[in-house]
């Protein structure tokens, strides 16, 4: 493992943040207090010799101030002796209690285990939503459906969701590789560069996430994979052409145009409240064959 200024038996994860916080705090204020330092030393001689002068100068008003009151006419306040400047103060040690941390075990603590294995699962459902939208065809779809327009919705034109998933891609294939060597393993066959390949990655992964989470190696590993969940969430939260899902609610009572995407990565009918996982609603569209909505055009 790289040296780190916190505690080696200390959980890597996010409920840690607060401890490295104070630790990075601390240690950003000595840096300046020693700065402080420095330059205090540097403008020593300078001090001393206003210092002098000031000496110099309280002596004789002191002088004056005695001799007044010596002979009962208090004609003005004492002078007060002047004070060479003190060094800076170092900065306040953190307390114990703010130095306080969940141990891993033995890397990671058992909730951010659980918060990674969770992400990890997440990966493929988010990745495979903002997939559908970048790859055109469905992009496509929603445009002639809801006349929505953008640069995501534009078929054929370089997408940063590609882009983005194309990284996310190259990241676990070489998480993958990485353990397949590491574990001995026979390498990784052969994939084209597709969902499907994600998926076997991804599931891969999460068969070994156990032991791979136990590798103290594994910081940046969990760490990647908490921020690709919540990267991927922000960009199907904030962008509205994906939240929106062309396909029709399969409730045979609804059959609504009114499913989104939640937060959660959850697909929901606004209409009927129905809930659905990202692989139910491809498989919804994928048999979907725009019957109903050619008898709807032909409706008088
Ligand atoms: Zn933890
Ligand atoms: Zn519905």
């Amino acid at each position: 493992m790289t040296d780190t200024p916190y505690a080696a038996d200390a959980c890597p994860g996010p409920c840690n943040r607060r401890y490295r916080k104070t630790v990075d705090a601390y240690l950003a204020a000595q840096v300046v207090h020693g700065q402080a330092l420095a330059d205090y030393e540097e403008a020593r001689p300078v001090l001393e010799a206003a210092f002098k002068v000031a000496m110099a100068a309280y002596e004789e008003a002191y002088g004056w101030w005695k001799h007044h009151a010596d002979a009962g006419v208090l004609v003005v306040r004492e002078p007060i002796s002047p004070t060479f400047p003190p060094p800076p103060a170092p900065p306040a040690e953190p307390t114990e209690d703010d130095l306080a941390y969940r141990k891993g075990d033995p890397v990671w603590c058992s909730r951010d285990a659980g918060l990674i294995r969770g992400a990890l699962t997440a990966l493929d459902d988010l990745a495979s939503l903002l997939g559908s939208w970048a790859d055109g065809h469905r992009g496509s779809t929603a445009s002639q459906k809801y006349g929505t327009t953008g640069n995501r919705a534009n078929p054929g034109s370089p997408s940063p969701i590609g882009d983005t998933l194309d990284d996310l891609y190259s990241q676990l294939v070489k998480c993958e590789d990485d353990w397949r060597e590491y574990r001995g393993y026979r390498r990784r066959p052969q994939r084209a560069r597709d969902s499907r390949a994600r998926r076997l990655t991804l599931a891969f992964l999460i068969d070994e996430l156990r032991d791979i989470l136990n590798h103290p190696g594994s910081v940046q590993f969990g760490r990647a994979v908490l921020w690709w969940e919540r990267t991927l969430q922000e960009m199907t939260k904030t962008d509205p052409v994906i939240q929106r899902r062309p396909a029709r609610c399969p409730n045979d009572r609804c059959r609504q145009r009114a499913l989104w995407t939640r937060a959660d990565g959850m697909i929901e009918c606004r209409a009927c409240g129905r809930l659905m996982h990202e692989h139910e609603y491809q498989e919804l569209v994928d048999a979907d064959d725009g019957g109903t909505d050619i008898q709807e055009a032909s409706r008088p």
